[in-house]
């Protein structure tokens, strides 16, 4: 849930009823920008600005999801947890992503919590209002789809690349894509909240930290990382990469958009 209380807000008063989102700005999210006109057309009218601060809750694990939030700017993160009480971070979202399509979607509870990292703004959709037009709209409910197939992908690569790899390399991985979606902006996270998104000790974050500083390839302050070498910190992460650029042949994206856009 976004609470204004925590951070995020709408840009202005009276803004739910009175805001006309155009398409221009629609289409800075990565989902929004790949959608056929005549489907942003559709969600336009549904779409509210909000302003999401650092620490901005979006959705909590176990509670319904108000909102479909689409990023346009800063950076948001999700955790989830164990039986044990312990979370890890599943992953990092950026102005390309979609934050509580899976609960929103299947009425449910949220599986994983929300909240922002970075500051930004989205554009969000009533939970209702958005169900309702996916079943009206069978090419916009095919995109949810798709992006839940993308989002789901990128899970499992989380799920190898945890078992499979190295802290070091899982570090410097978290700490490339927070770069690459904050493109010249410091990364707002403490050595607490790396520890924290890769499931490990402080610590370890620490040393491992150090050293990164010590062969310059990252400076770190109160509060934040700036990434000084992004090609060695290329060569020190695992690799394990996105799918958005492969969107196409998780769930026939591509397809889809190219008889949208003739429509
Ligand atoms: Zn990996």
């Amino acid at each position: 849930m976004c609470d204004s209380t925590a951070g995020c807000s709408l840009s202005g008063a009276g803004a739910l009823h009175s805001t006309n989102v155009n398409l221009a700005k629609a289409a800075q999210n990565g989902f929004l920008s790949e959608l056929a006109p005549a489907r942003v057309a559709a969600l336009r009218p549904h779409l509210r600005p909000a302003e999401l601060a650092a620490g901005a809750l979006i959705h909590r694990a176990g509670e319904p999801a108000n909102y479909v939030h689409f990023l346009e700017g800063g950076l948001a993160r999700t955790f989830a947890g164990s039986s044990a009480g312990n979370v890890i971070g599943t992953s990092l979202v950026g102005m390309e992503g979609v934050l509580g399509l899976a609960a929103v979607l299947a009425g449910q509870p949220a599986a994983e919590s929300a909240h922002m990292l970075a500051p930004g703004r989205a554009l969000r959709i009533e939970a209702g209002a958005f169900r309702r037009l996916c079943r009206e709209e069978a090419d916009l409910s095919l995109a949810a789809s798709c992006e839940l197939a993308r989002q789901n992908a990128e899970l499992q690569i989380e799920l190898g690349c945890c078992a499979h790899h190295t802290i070091s390399q899982r570090l410097a991985r978290a700490l490339l894509a927070a770069h690459r979606k904050l493109p010249g902006e410091p990364i707002p996270v403490t050595q607490e909240d790396l520890a924290l998104m890769l499931g490990v000790q402080r610590t370890t974050v620490t040393a491992l930290a150090r050293q990164l500083k010590r062969e310059g390839v990252i400076a770190y302050g109160r509060g934040s990382v700036r990434v000084r070498d992004e090609r060695r910190l290329e060569t020190a992460s695992c690799g394990c990469g996105g799918v958005r650029a492969t969107a196409g042949s998780v769930g026939g994206w591509d397809h889809l958009e190219r008889r949208s856009r003739t429509k």
